[in-house]
């Protein structure tokens, strides 16, 4: 599906923030409009359309930077928990 097809269903504003998003080619600026893939492949899912949506550039890389601070975080944390579990 794309930009256009997904613009047509769900509209012209942000899936995350719910501003207006820019359509404008190129779209490489911070409030561009870019496909967000509700489910990641990392998960084990199969990328499906109906999980799409359009968001801000901006949005999508933050978004990206907090879940991979997230999962740096969560790896410290088990770090921790296997040094205090050793015997
Ligand atoms: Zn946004």
């Amino acid at each position: 599906m794309s930009v256009q097809a997904l613009k047509s269903s769900f509209g012209s504003n942000c899936h995350w923030c719910g501003l207006p998003m820019d359509f404008e080619e190129p779209r490489s600026k911070p409030d561009s409009a870019t496909i967000e893939h509700l489910l990641d492949s990392t998960l084990g899912s199969v990328r499906k359309q109906k999980y799409r949506r359009l968001a801000h550039v901006i949005c999508n890389h933050t978004r990206n930077e907090f879940r991979l601070q997230a999962e740096r975080e969560f790896q410290r944390w088990i770090e921790a928990r296997q040094a205090v579990g050793k015997p």
